[in-house]
């Protein structure tokens, strides 16, 4: 084996030349969860949850990977105090480098030439370095792999949601209000890529004073929770604040390890049960390409001129809104738009919480404010009832022509 020298590993190709879909299926083969955690935005806690969730995993006995791709934060080698470099093996694969018996790690640090240079990489080479790093890794039989992706819900957690197909996603948020505002954008995000969410994790939720001893919510709290029963996802459980997770996580010690009672580990000991059993319903469940895929609850809204889709989007008069779960539909509603104005229609279906609009016709302009607001555009659809037009999403046989309306 040869050593990483930073910038050199992983290959003979180059970061134009990404690793092919079947060196990446190829490295991924052999692991059975893979966990996207991600966050709407940096500074909630997404690696710190990555981290000691691994720990957690790896101490139940189960054989976990880490794989950080926050290509502007890649903070993990930090948190677990990884000071070796990694390996290159024979067939010119990062080797992950161990940190315990059960947990193994590699960064997309590891590719970077030099420390804090993350801010070069522009566009494709990010896309390129994102595809190369995560087909380039050996990572050999694993139960889980957690995945710290890159803040956001922009060109780079999409390139790696895209990489890594079968990912679900673990969404971490703080409990403020505007926090949440970004948990709404993660799960439209998962919808799009239709990736199946897990759950969601409420961070810094609350803190007990050192002094008095009294819980003190300093965010607020239970707003994640809220979030995701609205929305009928799978709230995983709440972390306290608590500020040993800094000094930890700053000092590569594990926080797990020095403070075995904390309500902290309770609360990642919870979380990770959760998953487990999540997991495991997962591998026991024969698997459909549908269900295992798209998230269970899913609006669409459709507009409409006598029950059926009109092509005149901008001036309809009323649209459908068609409620799924599980791929099937559970309810049909009709709404009467706002009047007509720019940007007003997708800020009005964006509240409804709408993920998909299916439309005749739509100008470029108020699909990319669709877009900005996390909602997916199909354009081109045909006159057809709202549920047979969701019904074909679905099933994937929606035929989409162009676009009526393009200017
Ligand atoms: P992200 O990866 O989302 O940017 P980090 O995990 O790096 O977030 O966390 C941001 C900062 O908040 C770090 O300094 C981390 O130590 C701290 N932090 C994260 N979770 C907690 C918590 N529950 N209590 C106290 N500090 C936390
Ligand atoms: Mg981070």
């Amino acid at each position: 084996m040869t050593e990483c020298k930073s910038g050199q590993c992983g290959s003979s190709q180059s970061q134009d030349a990404p690793a092919d879909d079947a060196a990446i299926a190829q490295s991924l083969s052999k692991i059975k969860h893979k966990y996207l955690v991600m966050s709407g935005k940096g500074g909630v806690g997404k690696s710190s949850v990555s981290v000691n969730l691994a720990m957690t995993l790896a101490g139940k006995g189960f054989k976990v990977g880490l794989m950080d791709v926050d290509i502007h934060g890649p903070d993990v080698p930090r948190m677990l105090g990884l000071t070796r470099s990694p390996h290159v093996n024979e067939d010119k694969k990062l080797v992950p480098v161990p940190y315990s018996d059960n947990l193994s790690a590699v960064s997309i640090e590891f590719l970077m030439p030099e420390k804090d240079n993350a801010i070069i990489w522009r566009g494709p080479m990010k896309f390129s370095a994102i595809k190369q790093f995560v087909g380039d890794t050996a990572w050999g039989d694993l139960d889980y792999l957690i995945i710290d992706a890159p803040p956001g819900t922009g060109d780079e957690p999409l390139t790696v949601a895209q990489t890594i197909k079968d990912a679900k996603a673990v969404i971490v948020t703080t409990p403020q209000e505007v926090a949440l505002a970004d948990v709404r954008k993660s799960i439209n995000f998962c919808n799009v890529v239709k990736m199946e969410i897990l759950g969601v994790i409420e961070n810094m939720s609350g803190i007990v004073c050192p002094h008095c001893g009294q819980d003190f919510k300093m965010f607020g709290t239970g707003g994640g929770e809220r979030t995701a029963q609205d929305l009928g996802l799978t709230f995983l459980g709440r972390i306290p604040f608590d500020p040993e997770i800094v000094a930890c996580g700053d000092a590569g010690v594990s926080y797990l390890q020095k403070h075995k009672d904390s309500n902290v580990t309770k609360a990642f000991d919870e979380i990770a049960g959760k998953l487990i059993q999540k997991g495991f319903l997962a591998e026991t469940k024969p698997a459909s390409e549908p269900d295992q895929r798209r998230n269970g609850h899913m609006k669409f809204a459709i507009p409409l001129a006598d029950g059926k889709l009109t092509a005149h989007f901008g001036h309809c008069k009323e649209f459908a809104i068609v409620y799924t779960e599980q791929n099937q539909i559970v309810k049909t509603e009709f709404e009467i738009p706002p009047p007509h104005e720019p940007g007003v229609l997708p800020k009005w279906l964006s509240e409804k919480g709408v993920n998909v609009v299916i439309a005749g016709g739509m100008g470029n302009r108020a699909i990319d404010l669709f877009n900005q607001a996390g909602i997916q555009v199909v354009t081109g659809a045909p006159v057809e009832s709202p549920e047979t037009l969701v019904m074909s999403y679905i099933e994937n046989s929606l035929v989409s022509g162009d676009n009526l309306c393009s200017h």
